[in-house]
């Protein structure tokens, strides 16, 4: 199985990337920010999921954890999956381990998308035109996004690093060259 974590800030373009990389090698594309907004607003989990990330908050790990459970769980012939957005605390990145292991698998690989502050917050309140997000929309909330990435995300790369999974591809340049650089990572592996 290949098992991609496509990791990096918000705005990084991992949504865009982990289209380009489902086409390629037909993998399943798991993105836990995509499962919480589809949730029911009116639910008990979709009104704690937001109540979290309408402020740029990560939503605690022991129900995100379950939520991207179930979600895999959902893909049993799955060649692969993209795990986009998860995991993004160390925790988390030990449940994945753990939850693969029992299948008999792994993570196969950490691409981690760089790309500067200024960069990222430039394109969130771009694409907040479009994504209706109100988490793209507020400078104060996309800061709160970006310092919640440096604290408690960050280390996750260290986490796969360790294990020599990571692999730290340039996010900046058109659409199509950086998926050649993600392909060219998944290649050399
Ligand atoms: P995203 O679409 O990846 O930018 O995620 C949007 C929001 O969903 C985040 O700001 C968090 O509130 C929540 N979220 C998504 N993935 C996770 C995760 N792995 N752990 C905790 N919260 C998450």
């Amino acid at each position: 199985m290949l098992n991609l974590v496509l990791f990096g800030p918000p705005g990084a373009g991992k949504g865009t990337q982990a289209e380009k990389l489902k086409e390629n090698y037909g993998l399943v594309h798991i993105s836990t920010g995509d499962v919480f907004r589809a949730l029911d607003p009116e639910s008990e989990l979709g009104k704690l999921a937001k109540s979290y990330s309408d402020k740029g908050n990560l939503v605690p790990d022991d129900v995100t954890i379950q939520i991207l459970e179930q979600e895999v769980l959902k893909h049993p012939d799955a060649k692969g999956v993209i795990y986009d957005g998860f995991p993004r605390t160390t925790p988390q990145a030990e449940a994945l381990d753990k939850f693969l292991e029992a299948k008999d698998s792994e993570v196969t690989l950490m691409l981690s998308l760089v790309v500067s502050e200024d960069e990222l917050k430039t394109r969130l309140l771009e694409r907040a035109k479009t994504s209706g997000r109100k988490d793209d929309a507020d400078p104060n909330i996309i800061q709160n996004r970006i310092d919640t990435y440096k604290k408690s995300t960050a280390p996750v790369a260290s986490y796969y690093k360790s294990q020599g999974k990571l692999r730290e591809i340039n996010g900046v340049g058109t659409i199509s060259e950086i998926t050649q650089r993600l392909f060219d990572a998944i290649k050399t592996n």
